[in-house]
């Protein structure tokens, strides 16, 4: 995979004492770094091209967090949710996937970047775990950005996976699809931290996922985390129906399970591509050559559109088919989906969400 290296850093003044702003400074010694006063949402417009989404992933902001980093994940109305929280370390992605929901979510405020104040951050998680011991938390980075791909540069795990190690009420998701892992190596998760990668067969990887990491690389990643001490997860999402789509998706579960020890597995997932109106007009301006604006889709009660609910059955089964073939007694969940397709797939429902949070908390 190739590194990502940004035109440019823009820091807004107050955050250079930061340590992400010491590790940026370390690990980009070519790239210029511009040293701004505050810039307002206009001024950043001008300063990353005119609300381009692909401008805006060429250059990366330093800049303090101004509201409040944990949030509830917002999932999606009258589907089955997972009860997990996020951390938004960071907005916008490095790299460039054709389906990515960013680019609808963040099209007002494209802008790649980091925050400074890591300490308000930790502050914050610490206050919400300390506050609530016999509740167990999931939490996770991945939401608006990838959780990994700007580690060698930002070093987040550095000052993220000692914090969450030491706590005893969570489980903290590293989710990504890169492999940019080697900053996590030398730090004891003390089983608190799941590395995770979304996972596709190489054929949607090199049509659709521009700038990550290929299954090799993803899977290498993953053992490697594995014999560091820390739990994997992997996330089947989006899984694309195409001809023959059963060949590649199968081939892949064997593949992955022919590596990492599914004993080591926290929980993987399963959920089809989805999209909105809107997200496919971005995707058919910047990827005219995606054929997954082409397939049928329909309405479903949240707004988005996903495959017939019999073909999204269909293939959830052959996947989960092929992963209890290897992982017998691994914890499967479905992401954004409804009861009724819960019920087809699994046989139950859970009856709410804290019921799946709870399932998907380690048993010891
Ligand atoms: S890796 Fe994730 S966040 Fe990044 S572009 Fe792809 S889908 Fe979006």
């Amino acid at each position: 995979m190739q590194l990502f290296q940004p035109q440019e850093v823009i820091v807004e003044r107050g955050s250079e004492a930061s340590p992400i702003y010491r590790n940026l400074r370390a690990a980009l010694p070519r790239v210029p770094f511009r040293i701004v006063d505050t810039i307002s949402t206009e001024k950043r417009t001008e300063e990353f091209g005119a609300h381009t989404f692909d401008a805006a992933k060429k250059k990366l902001l330093l800049t303090r967090h101004r509201g409040a980093f944990l949030k509830k994940c917002p999932g999606s109305e009258g589907q089955v949710c997972c009860n997990y929280f996020v951390i938004n370390f960071a907005s916008n992605c490095p790299m460039d996937c054709s389906y990515c929901y960013l680019q609808e979510y963040l099209a007002d405020n494209p802008q790649l970047k980091v925050f400074s104040n890591v300490d308000d951050l930790l502050t914050e998680a610490d206050e919400l775990l300390s506050g609530h011991r016999r509740f167990f938390f999931r939490i996770g980075t991945g939401e608006i950005t990838d959780s990994l791909a700007l580690d060698p540069y930002i070093g987040f795990g550095r000052e993220g996976v000692p914090f969450f190690a030491e706590q005893p009420n969570v489980l903290l998701e590293l989710k990504t699809k890169s492999d940019c892992i080697d900053g996590l190596l030398g730090l004891d998760p003390k089983d608190r931290v799941v590395v995770a990668w979304s996972m596709n067969p190489q054929r949607v990887i090199d049509q659709e996922e521009h700038g990550t990491a290929s299954v090799n690389e993803r899977l290498l990643a993953a053992r490697r985390c594995q014999d560091a001490g820390y739990r994997l997860g992997f996330h089947f999402d989006p899984i694309v129906e195409y001809p023959n789509w059963e060949i590649d998706y199968e081939e892949m579960l064997e593949q992955i399970f022919g590596i990492v020890d599914w004993r080591r597995i926290s929980w993987l997932s399963m959920g089809v591509l989805r999209d909105t109106l809107s997200l496919k007009r971005i995707m058919r301006r910047r990827f005219p050559r995606t054929p997954l604006v082409a397939g049928e889709q329909v309405l479903c009660p949240d707004g988005k559109l996903r495959y017939f609910q019999p073909l999204r059955v269909d293939m959830y089964r052959k996947m989960l088919l092929w992963i209890r073939r290897a992982a017998p007694t691994v914890k499967v969940y479905l992401c954004m989906e409804s009861r009724e397709v819960w019920e087809q797939v699994f046989g139950f429902a859970p009856s709410c969400e804290r019921e799946l949070g709870n399932q998907l908390a380690p048993s010891s």
